[in-house]
Formats: C-alpha cells, sequence, structure tokens
C-alpha cells in the first residue's frame, strides 16, 4: 500500500488521518517487520487492522552466499514458503555507466577517470556521434583494460554494520553505494537459453509488497538507513535493478506498484532500473508512466535469426518492434536506453554480430552494455574468448555507441541468476552458507 491507499484504509476505519502517515512511516522508513512493532499506533488499532485481516510482514533471507568482492547473494522466502534471490552488491554494479543518470555521474567520477564527470554531464570530450549528442561515452572509450581489470574495481568485506546512508558515503571499506538486484516473479517463463532462471520454468507473480519486501530485508540486513524520514525524495545512495528472476514486464501492475512503494522508502525512480527480455505492449505502457525507472532492454542479439534461437520470445515481438516500442519513450534530456548484450562465445561475439548492432542503434539515444556470459550447469554455450570481447566493445565505441562491458560481481559465489535458488532442493554448492534470520531493523 501506498500513503493514498494507507490514508484510505484509515479513514474507512474511522482514525484520524496521522495515523496513515504514522503506518507508513514505520512501513518504509522504518522498515518494520511486524504489527506489534508499530509502537506509534495504540494497541487497539493494531488489533483492529489485525483482526480486519491486515498484516506486516518482511521476505525472509534464509540462505546466503558471500563473494570475495563483497556481493551478497540471498535466497528470500516468501509468506508462502516460495523463494526467490536477491543481491547486494557493495560499490553498485556499474550498470547505470553512461546512462547519463546521477547514479552514472558518481561512478564514473569516482572510478579515476579525470574526465568521467563532465563527459557524463555532456561534456565536449568526446569523439563522433557521441561528442555530438553530448554522450557519456568517454570513460569506456579510454578504458582499454576495463574487462581485465574489472573484477578489481570494488573490494568490501563484511565490517559495515550499523552503517547509515551516510555511512556508507563515507565508508572505509571503499564504496560510496550499492546496488540491489530484485526479483519479480517465482522462476520465469520466457525461457531464454542461456539463462538458469529459465531452468526452473515460472511459478508465479510476486506482489508489489514481495518485490519491494525484498528491498526493507537487505537494507535491515546491511543497516542502511535512508533519508530522513521528512519526504519521499530524500536521496539516497542505493540504485536498484530489477534484474533478478522473472521478467517484470509480464508482471506489469505488481512492478509498477512496487516502484511507487519503493520510492516512499526513500529511494527515487532515478536511481531504479528495469530490465525487460522485450515485452512489446508493456514497454508502450511503460512510455506512457509519469513516474518512470530507467530501461534496459536485453537485446542480446544482432538480427531475429540469433535471437530467435537464444531467446524464443522474439517469435511474439521482432527486435524492430522492440526498437520501435523503446523509442516512443520519452526519454530525459540526458537519459539513454540501456540495451545489455550477453556475449555468448561463437554465437553473437563476433565482428558481423557488432556491425549489425551498430545499424540497429543508429541514430537512438542508447547505450550498451556488454556482459560476459557465465556459464551455467546443464547450460550449452560457450564463454567468449577476451580479445572477442575486446574487438567487439571497441567496434561499438567506434560506431559511436556508449559501451561497458560489466564488472563481474560475486563471480565466485553464482555462475548465473537462479544458480542459488537451484541449490534449495539439491546439495549445497560450495561457498554458500545457512544463516539464520535478516536481523531486526534500526
Ligand atoms: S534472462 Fe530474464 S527474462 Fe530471460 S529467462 Fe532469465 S530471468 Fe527470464
Amino acid at each position: 500500500m501506498r500513503l493514498p491507499e494507507l490514508t484510505e484504509l484509515v479513514a474507512r476505519l474511522g482514525l484520524p488521518k496521522y495515523r496513515a502517515v504514522q503506518l507508513g512511516d514505520a512501513l518504509y522508513k522504518q522498515r518494520v517487520g511486524k504489527l506489534e512493532e508499530i509502537t506509534t499506533l495504540p494497541t487497539e488499532v493494531r488489533e483492529r487492522l489485525a483482526a480486519e485481516g491486515y498484516g506486516v510482514g518482511l521476505p525472509e533471507i534464509v540462505q546466503a552466499a558471500k563473494s570475495v568482492d563483497g556481493t551478497e547473494r540471498y535466497l528470500v522466502r516468501l509468506a508462502d514458503g516460495e523463494t526467490v534471490e536477491t543481491v547486494w552488491m557493495p560499490g553498485g554494479d556499474g550498470g547505470e555507466r553512461g546512462d547519463g543518470s546521477e547514479a552514472a555521474v558518481e561512478e564514473e567520477g569516482e572510478a579515476g577517470d579525470p574526465d568521467a564527470v563532465e563527459t557524463a554531464l555532456g561534456g565536449p570530450t568526446h569523439r563522433g556521434r557521441a561528442a555530438m549528442n553530448g554522450a557519456p561515452g568517454l570513460v569506456a572509450a579510454r578504458r582499454k583494460d576495463q574487462y581485465r581489470d574489472s573484477d578489481s574495481l570494488s573490494q568490501n568485506d563484511d565490517r559495515k554494520g550499523g552503517q547509515s546512508d551516510d555511512a556508507i558515503g563515507a565508508s572505509a571499506d571503499g564504496y560510496k553505494r550499492a546496488t540491489i538486484c530484485i526479483s519479480s516473479q517465482v522462476g520465469c517463463a520466457v525461457n531464454c537459453q542461456f539463462c538458469l532462471t529459465a531452468k526452473l520454468g515460472i511459478k508465479r507473480n510476486l506482489t508489489a509488497g514481495e518485490i519491494a519486501g525484498q528491498v526493507a530485508a537487505v537494507l535491515n540486513r546491511q543497516h542502511v538507513r535512508i533519508g530522513s524520514g521528512k519526504g519521499v525524495e530524500t536521496p539516497s545512495r542505493i540504485n536498484l535493478v530489477f534484474m533478478g528472476m522473472g521478467e517484470p514486464f509480464l508482471n506489469y501492475d505488481a512492478f509498477m506498484q512496487s516502484v511507487h512503494v519503493l520510492r516512499a522508502m526513500g529511494i527515487p525512480e532515478s536511481r531504479m532500473t528495469v530490465s525487460t527480455s522485450g515485452i512489446e505492449p508493456s514497454i508502450r505502457r511503460f512510455a506512457e508512466e509519469t513516474v518512470r525507472p530507467k530501461l534496459a532492454l536485453s537485446l542480446n542479439a544482432s538480427n531475429d535469426v540469433v535471437r530467435r534461437e537464444i531467446m524464443p520470445i522474439t517469435r511474439k515481438w521482432d527486435i524492430a518492434a522492440l526498437l520501435d516500442a523503446v523509442g516512443s519513450i520519452p526519454l530525459g534530456k540526458r537519459e539513454y536506453v540501456t540495451f545489455e548484450y550477453v556475449l555468448l562465445g561463437g554465437v553473437n561475439d563476433q565482428p558481423e554480430h557488432a556491425r549489425e548492432v551498430l545499424a540497429l542503434l543508429a541514430g537512438m539515444k542508447a547505450k550498451v552494455n556488454l556482459i560476459v556470459w557465465n556459464p551455467g550447469p546443464g547450460i550449452d554455450f560457450q564463454q567468449p574468448k577476451p580479445e572477442d570481447v575486446s574487438v567487439f566493445h571497441r567496434m561499438l565505441i567506434d560506431g559511436g555507441i556508449p559501451t561497458f562491458t560489466r564488472r563481474p560481481r560475486g563471480r565466485d559465489i553464482f555462475a548465473a541468476c537462479g544458480q542459488l535458488k537451484r541449490t534449495v532442493d539439491g546439495p549445497v554448492e560450495p561457498g554458500l552458507v545457512a544463516i539464520s534470520a535478516a536481523p531486526a531493523a534500526v
């Protein structure tokens, strides 16, 4: 429930309006896990809410795996016992680089490139089409060693207990922000051939509360306090990516409702990115939203023939239809649409594919995130060769598309999204540890 819905609820119960504000504060600022913890409400009001069937709760973190790079991967149990995965990435995942957002400017500025901030703000430092558009492509263009060094960009450990959001900014652990990757469905129906989650099939959609609840559970576990509690627009240094299990655009209403709830938790939509495999009608709905996270389209192929092979959903909506829908989104002045491209060795990573990508994205305010495919059990693809990744990256840059090869996070604790969940019924993978429930909110 958002504040307007809480307001309706208290009105229906005949309670004064300020009770809705108290409820909102408890749920979204304090992130309480139980109705009894809302001590600003008199006992009789809490009892009445419970009697009317209203409950307060958070998903429970029941298993975790921790990487040497600080990434924590959680198995999160929902009220009905189903589980999804959520990932905490201190230092961010770098996915926003080049998209013109506040988070991207921070990230690029902190990465040590003296031109990064100026460039991300549209400075006249890049050549070609990117420069003409004020595109933030220079950081990737100059960092030839980005792929090789990406593992070393963030090193953290577990010494950050009791931090506030401000404390994140001053962390001695060397990171100034964090990204949380959240799931939108239990499993997924889209069946991308390179994805381990696809092998789980689809069980059900998450509710808006379950989507936003993952964030609350992780923030509580990490002792992060966001904002002052005075309003929903308080900036935070938490970025969210809807890139976990499931296709958010096949659970569109709950996804959008969760966006509003997460804003109430103090995370602005400008710090959220939703990734879609390409659900064309939902992209068009998304284009109409007044409150809208950033969009990332999982392109993953340079033509329909290859895309149909690796993403069967292409049979329903081809690349042309998707690009047309993406083109209907009214972008902000500095906003870029991100195209995610998982490089699969010998499948979509050759120079002819790079040329086709350039032709597809010509004239669009687009940036590309290249992702080196991670192997997973039972998935029959090859990792791309590092030299092919470099050539592909270079060709896109030289063609004027801001391009970034994503830093791999938590490589030692997972091979692909879905792996943690798949261990629940099978043998525990090395590196996974059973943990107790998340600590209480602070
Ligand atoms: S990549 Fe995303 S959309 Fe495709 S099967 Fe995996 S979770 Fe679903």
